[in-house]
């Protein structure tokens, strides 16, 4: 019997799972085409949970990387990921987003001369140390890639300065939002709330936030709460980093909820309920426009300026001032908050993982003719 073309899809971190499932679920509407999940051992819980979620299980999972060692053993990875790539032998491997698994299995897969192809691809702060090393990460992963798909217009643009091929490269939305617009179905729709006090969320994980930007972060959540007519829900990523010293600042504040990662639909039912979202993470930079939320993002600069661009969300950085003059602003003028609130998102239109299945169907069919 003729063999079925074989796509690896690889994943190490919650966002490639949340973000992959769509192009997973593209690809298995039919069985043309062999479709296995590669976990490279990252961040091993969340990913688990993440996956469990979606409804799959990795193939084959790679044993649990050091906790905090990845971004440094991006070699390590790549050397270990490089005989679990070859022995599924796949046409080609499909990675996503920005992760030091992303950038060790492109490095694996183009060192076995295997095919790579980068969802989210072409994404740039303009910035190798902001955030890092996920820019560079981006940065590397484009000159190994023959298939790139960019979420926007604008990130095609960006891979189209750096000298890659038009003809390699496909705008497809972000799938992000594919994942999204999946939960909302499942979730019952939101129940305003009943004690007056309006719902602030608050997520942060990203590298450049540890130390000092954290503990502006934590400051202006302090204050914020001592409004006495808000909530803060804060689920606290499980990095040492982060949770050590948000635990330290705000555990036991009056009008602060810390709690353990949510699952996915748990997070979207949280934004769903949210008055304002703050975030350093790109996920939810994608995924609050999309629910009309307004959003102030935690970072001095960011990969994903379309927000920005068309008034959703504001870049706010770390200081604490500037955090909880924002966050007032939209708290306490309505015309404000509802113009951040148009719902308009600029990523998607939750159809990535059709074009992206579909792209790659095209390729496979070009490569491995029946
Ligand atoms: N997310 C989640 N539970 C949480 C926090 C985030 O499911 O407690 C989801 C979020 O909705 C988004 C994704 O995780 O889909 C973003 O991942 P993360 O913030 O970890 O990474 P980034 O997007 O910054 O790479």
């Amino acid at each position: 019997m003729q063999q079925r073309p074989r796509i690896l899809v690889v994943v190490g971190t919650r966002p490639e799972a949340i973000k992959m499932a769509p192009v997973v679920a593209a690809l298995r509407v039919d069985d043309a085409v062999d479709v296995r999940l590669l976990a490279t051992g990252q961040h091993q819980e969340l990913l688990r949970t993440a996956l469990a979620g979606v409804g799959l299980r990795p193939d084959v999972e790679l044993p649990s990387t050091r906790p905090g060692a990845a971004a440094a053993d991006r070699a390590a990875l790549a050397v270990a990921l490089r005989p679990a790539i070859a022995a599924q032998a796949p046409d080609i491997v499909v990675l996503q987003g920005d992760t030091t698994s992303v950038a060790a299995a492109a490095a694996a897969a183009h060192g076995l001369g295997i095919a790579v192809a980068h969802v989210e691809a072409g994404l740039r702060s303009g910035d190798l140390l902001q955030p890092f090393p996920e820019e560079q990460n981006r940065v590397y992963v484009a000159t190994v890639a023959t298939l790139h798909f960019a979420p926007t217009a604008l990130a095609r643009a960006n891979l189209l300065r750096e000298g890659v091929d038009p003809a390699a490269i496909h705008v497809t939305g972000n799938t992000s939002i594919d994942a999204l617009h999946a939960v909302v179905a499942r979730l019952e729709p939101p129940s305003p709330r009943t004690d007056g006090r309006r719902l602030l969320l608050v997520t942060a994980h990203r590298r450049e936030s540890f130390g000092a930007p954290l503990a502006a972060i934590c400051a202006a959540v302090r204050r914020l709460a001592a409004r006495g007519d808000v909530e803060v829900l804060w689920p606290v990523h499980p990095n040492p980093a982060v949770h050590g010293p948000v635990r330290a600042a705000l555990a036991g504040v009056a009008g602060v909820t810390l709690c353990p990662p949510l699952d996915h639909a748990g997070l979207v039912a949280a934004m769903q309920q949210a008055a304002i979202v703050l975030t350093d993470s790109g996920g939810v930079q994608e995924e609050a426009p999309s629910l009309g939320k307004p959003l102030l993002v935690l970072r001095e600069v960011t990969e994903r300026p379309e927000g920005v661009a068309c008034g959703v969300a504001r870049l706010v950085g770390c200081d604490a001032d500037r955090i909880v003059a924002e966050a007032n602003r939209l708290l306490d003028d309505p015309a404000v908050c509802a113009a951040m609130a148009s719902g308009a998102s600029p990523y998607g239109d939750g159809r990535a993982g059709a074009r992206i299945a579909a792209a790659l169907r095209a390729w496979l069919a070009a490569r491995c003719p029946p």
